[in-house]
């Protein structure tokens, strides 16, 4: 089940947290991976060192995915390069700048948009003709729970993350007759750096928020997009996948 043996996959910001633990679940499950990252090489490196030790191609680009078209065509062109295609992309880079809305600067608000929003939309554009040319292919978005039930001091993030959503069922719908699949996994609190210094009374809040009561780890959120990624998923799009302990449960 879920093989990916002989698929090629992109990861965007995939040298820690969840998209090192997905770069890693697509390598064990067969596929080689093209890791990218901004600007902690050695990191890139040793995920790329990983994937080769499990027998798998494996490289690292280095690029920021906010900076727009030409950066993620870039990105999109070195992996292919790379790898010879790329069948799977995982627009996993994201940041946050929390802040109170009202305290809410341009840059803060820029800065997640750009990142976390017009990455995504950038490195789709580059990865959808490609895809499409090749009548196959799996893009999967890292959304978040904030951005389907909101949170204070997340208006950035949270808008970021829900126009993920939109962007992933509007994919959906243009690339479907080409065999082209898009779907978003909105993880809730998960154990990462980007969680790391998180307040412990915000922690407890969202753990006491969340019905199984725990924080998830990365392995539960690779997992998703080992599925999402599989050929076993051809006849799913457009879906979000809470993998959040059941903090958010939509219909
Ligand atoms: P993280 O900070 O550990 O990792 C994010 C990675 O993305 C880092 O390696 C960072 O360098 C990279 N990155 C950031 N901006 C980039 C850019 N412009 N270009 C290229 N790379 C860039 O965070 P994480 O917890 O692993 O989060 C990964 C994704 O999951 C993010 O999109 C985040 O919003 C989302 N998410 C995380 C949680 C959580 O609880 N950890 C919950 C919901 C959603």
């Amino acid at each position: 089940m879920f093989d990916l043996t002989g698929k090629t996959a992109l990861v965007t910001g995939g040298s820690r947290g969840l998209g090192r633990a997905i770069a890693l679940a697509f390598a064990r499950q067969g596929a080689d991976v093209a890791v990218n990252y901004r600007g902690n090489a050695e990191a890139a490196d040793a995920v790329v060192a990983e994937a080769v030790g499990l027998g798998r191609r494996a490289v690292a680009v280095q690029g920021d995915t906010s900076e727009g078209r030409e950066a993620c065509e870039a990105i999109v062109k070195a992996a292919i390069d790379e790898l010879g295609s790329v069948d799977i992309l995982v627009n996993n880079a994201g940041i946050t700048r929390d802040n109170l809305l009202v305290r809410m600067d341009a840059d803060e608000w820029e800065a997640v948009i750009d990142t976390n929003l017009g990455g995504p939309f950038w490195m789709t554009r580059a990865i959808a003709r490609p895809m499409m040319k090749a009548r196959s292919g799996r893009i999967i978005n890292m959304s978040s729970a904030a951005g389907r039930m909101g949170n204070p001091g997340q208006a950035n993030y949270a808008a970021a993350k829900a126009g993920l959503i939109g962007l992933t069922k509007t994919t959906a719908r243009e690339l479907a007759s080409r065999g082209v699949t898009c779907n978003a996994i909105a993880p809730g609190l998960i154990e990462t750096d980007l969680t790391s210094d998180l307040p412990q009374a915000a922690t407890d809040a969202l753990t006491g928020m969340t019905p199984l009561g725990y924080i998830g780890s990365v392995e539960d959120v690779a997992a998703a997009a080992v599925y999402f990624a599989s050929d076993e998923a051809r006849y799913v799009t457009g879906q979000v996948l809470g993998v959040d302990g059941g903090i958010v449960m939509g219909s």
